[in-house]
């Protein structure tokens, strides 16, 4: 769920962070434009599971981040989510979509 701007944020176009629009409610910081990187791709993407989509999509996950700063869990984001500035990558990332293995 993309987060909005509210009247608690300010709206000077100086302070506005620029990945505001593409921030999900539950990542660690605002989007960032500078890295050109997924969260799934992160090392605090929470996607231990590995739950899939019907379709091999890979779900959306806990952020890792967003717990030791907020020292609780926040709401799932998207693996394809625009990364943050916190953005550390993983050695072996998800793969973004798994075909199912017919048998
Ligand atoms: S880039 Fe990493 S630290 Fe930032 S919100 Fe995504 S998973 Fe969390």
């Amino acid at each position: 769920m993309l987060i909005g701007l509210t009247p608690n944020l300010t709206h000077d176009a100086d302070n506005t962070p620029r990945g505001i629009g593409q921030t999900h409610a539950g990542m660690a910081s605002w989007a960032s434009p500078d890295v050109s990187a997924e969260c799934r791709e992160c090392v605090f993407f929470q996607h231990a599971t590995e739950r899939r989509l019907a379709d091999g999509r890979l779900g959306s996950a806990r952020c890792g981040k967003y717990r030791q700063l907020m020292r609780k869990d926040g709401p799932k984001i998207p693996p394809h989510a625009n990364a943050c500035r916190f953005f550390d990558p993983s050695p072996a990332p998800p793969a973004a979509y798994l075909p199912k293995m017919k048998v």
